[in-house]
């Protein structure tokens, strides 16, 4: 039981197709006590079962991460209830559709704003208000993606909001280090969640990384669960500041691959043509 006598808080349960929810499962399976959120009275009711699943009791917190009293209020939730916590799992995005789609220069102020809002400056929000109650061998996580490293189809604003996330993944790694805090993200591959609806033709982003990554498949939330509970154990106690790619190795690709048909001919991989 690798996470036996931890407890942690996660932030950014949707649902069962949820990456927070991949994290939850692998962390309680490996023996922590985990809390986690929701955003308003209507996800209250659709993730109680979800969260009397995660065996969570009174750790059912509202969390709207725009609402810096709610955030102040969690963490006197969570001293109250659970005392010192050992990790915190965040797992939240968000951009208006019209900065998921469309010509990259249209995008609007208010919407830049609101995107870096919610999905980078809440981390360091969460990290400040919640280090009262973190253990001083606590890990922190969060989830990226590549199209904050590479142009990616209509990822566009939220391609910005994760370039900005894995480099405040750094300076507060740098921070909280001295302090035996250590903060990490892992870049997910695409994983058809409510989030990836968002975003414009995300069926293809899938085909496309299935095809041309190494493993030659998409990834699952249970692979992020498992290697994201890795990043909250001690297991990697030598690990912070890092951005941890778990997207079948996507990423190391600089070309389509070739393969080799009957005739013993390369063709491209993804499409069969002959070179
Ligand atoms: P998801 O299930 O839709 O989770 C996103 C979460 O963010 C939801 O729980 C959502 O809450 C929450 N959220 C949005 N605004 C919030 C706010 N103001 N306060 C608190 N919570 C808020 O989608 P997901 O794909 O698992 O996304 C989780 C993380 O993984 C995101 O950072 C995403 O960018 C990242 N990621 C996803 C992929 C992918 O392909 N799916 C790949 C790489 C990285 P509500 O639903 O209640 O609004």
């Amino acid at each position: 039981m690798i996470m036996k006598g931890k407890k942690g808080i996660i932030l950014g349960i949707a649902n069962k197709k949820s990456i927070a929810y991949g994290i939850a499962k692998a962390c309680k399976e490996q023996g922590a006590e985990v809390a986690i959120t929701f955003l308003n009275e209507r996800f209250e009711k659709k993730l109680a079962p979800i969260a009397e699943e995660l065996e969570c009791g009174v750790s059912f917190y509202p969390c709207d991460v725009s609402k810096p009293e709610e955030i102040k209020a969690l963490k006197s939730s969570i001293e109250n209830d659970m005392g010192q916590i050992d990790f915190i799992v965040h797992s939240i995005a968000f951009a208006p559709k019209e900065g998921l789609s469309g010509r990259f220069y249209d995008i609007s102020k208010e919407a830049f704003d609101i995107a870096m809002d919610i999905s980078v400056y809440s981390l360091i929000e969460i990290v400040r208000e919640l280090k009262p109650v973190l253990s001083n061998r606590a890990s922190v996580l969060t989830l990226s993606y590549y199209g904050g490293v590479k142009y990616i189809p209509n990822y566009n604003l939220m391609g910005v909001a994760k370039a900005a996330l894995e480099m405040t993944t750094k300076y507060l790694a740098e921070d909280l280090g001295r302090d035996g805090i250590r903060v990490n993200a892992i870049s997910a591959g695409p994983i058809k969640t409510l989030a990836a609806a968002g975003i414009g033709e995300f069926g293809f982003m899938l085909k496309w990384n299935a095809a041309h990554a190494p493993l030659k498949k998409n990834v699952s939330i249970n692979d992020v669960g498992n290697s994201g509970m890795y990043l909250l154990s001690d297991l990697s106690g030598g690990v912070t500041g890092e951005v941890h790619y778990v997207d079948g190795g996507f990423n190391i690709m600089g070309m389509p691959a070739v393969d080799f048909n009957e005739d013993g001919k390369q063709v491209i991989a993804w499409n069969g043509e002959a070179k």
